[in-house]
């Protein structure tokens, strides 16, 4: 077996149905006398519920968490956190939510909590991304990991059956890239492939049936694996081309994963095979790129980036942004292979395996030693 490093998470986990009823107890545990709720216009209803149940322990609600965390909304929630006294935060949310949480702590440095409610994966990682203006950064700031995250299966019962697939795409993206992480572990090698397997098991249920109780448990518990994986080893290709989108051209977080995700596999494959044949499996196919595109078609999962609202003009650019600061990827990539990945991307065509191996010869190949390893959401 070869030499690994396994860093362990140390954030104290709840999972099951109706945890959310320990809230006050864990909160106590950790201290905390006058906790902010968080949470979007969105769910003021479920945090209200949380609300109540801190009782006394409860300093208010802040409700303005906004997609991609402003930092306008921050500053705001600063405020209102100082004004109330408050001594930490919870976040009843998805990733949004979460975002403005971890925030918050690299400000104040509050303790903080959440109850998620999608299977973004925030609540795991030391990450922080952060938009002011039109420029979204992320940083990793091990100091902003959340102390207790709480799941509850039946928090995750409203979201609505297209949004949960696409969210529940996003989790499957986090263990696929764990799975040829240039870090990766035999643990997160485990937990990245049980999680696939509990997603692609969970989601199709889901999406007909999104009341169902059981493929409700599978599928968080799926994603909280995969969280873990995003918190502990480093993402590749796949988060750098997600991220640009997000960030340049406001591409609905979860959709363009679920898009993007097939294309960067069929890529990768060449470089990955035990990652790729890992997925395969979890798939029950014989080609995982293919397979994921399969599986995100059947569920109605988007899959052409121009039905998300990106411009055929913005190929080029993404591409450009793309091989700027690329992150680590098992493939050398160079911008042949990122124009062809992002064109098929964009006309929802099937992913393909050639990218890539036909760049030009004026294009710069980057190899993944002169690639900083990335650790981004
Ligand atoms: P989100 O938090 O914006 O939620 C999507 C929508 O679903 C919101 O309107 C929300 O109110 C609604 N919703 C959530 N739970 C619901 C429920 N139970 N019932 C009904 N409606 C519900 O989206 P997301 O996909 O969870 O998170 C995306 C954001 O998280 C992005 O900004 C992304 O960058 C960030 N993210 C960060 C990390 C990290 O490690 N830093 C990891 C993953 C995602």
């Amino acid at each position: 077996m070869k030499m690994f490093v396994h860093r362990g998470q140390i954030t104290k986990v709840v999972f099951g149905s109706g945890t959310r009823s320990r809230i006050p107890d864990e909160a106590d545990a950790l201290g905390c006398r006058r906790v902010l709720v968080l949470c979007t216009p969105g769910q003021v209803h479920q945090a209200a519920e949380i609300r109540d149940r801190l009782g006394a322990a409860a300093a208010g609600t802040f409700a303005e968490a906004a997609p991609h965390t402003p930092v306008e909304v921050t500053a705001k929630a600063v405020t209102h956190a100082r004004t109330v006294g408050a001594d930490a935060v919870l976040a009843v949310g998805g990733g949004s939510t979460i975002g403005l949480g971890k925030a918050i702590a690299s400000r104040t440095g509050l303790p903080q909590l959440a109850l998620p409610t999608t299977y973004a994966g925030s609540e795991m990682t030391p990450i922080l991304g952060e938009t002011e203006g039109h420029r979204k950064t992320t940083r990793r700031l091990p100091e902003i990991l959340l102390k207790t995250v709480v799941y509850d299966i039946d928090l995750t019962l409203t979201v609505p059956a297209k949004t949960s697939v696409v969210s529940g795409i996003n989790a499957m993206a986090h263990a696929v890239e764990a799975l040829y992480a240039h870090d990766r572990d035999p643990v997160a090698f485990l937990l990245a492939g049980e999680a696939l397997d509990s997603l692609t098991r969970s989601l199709p249920v889901i999406r007909w049936s999104p009341g169902d109780g059981e493929a409700r448990a599978d599928a968080l518990y799926g994603a909280w694996l995969a969280a873990t994986c995003l918190g502990t080893v480093g993402m590749a290709l796949h988060h750098k081309v997600c991220h640009v989108l997000g960030g340049t051209f406001g591409l609905p977080h979860a959709e363009t994963h679920a898009v993007v995700l097939p294309h960067v596999v069929a890529y990768n494959a060449p470089a990955a095979p035990e990652a790729v044949a890992r997925i395969a499996q979890a798939l029950s196919a014989d080609d995982a790129a293919s397979g994921l595109f399969d599986f995100a078609g059947r569920l109605g999962a988007p899959r052409a980036l121009r039905d998300l609202g990106m411009p055929e003009a913005g190929i080029e650019q993404a591409a450009e942004l793309v091989m700027r600061d690329c992150y680590w990827n098992p493939r050398p990539v160079n911008p042949t292979a990122a124009r062809a990945l992002l064109t098929r991307a964009w006309a929802g065509e099937p992913p393909g395996t050639s990218p890539g191996t036909e760049h030009r010869r004026t294009d710069p190949i980057i190899e993944p030693s002169t690639i900083t390893g990335a650790r981004h959401a």
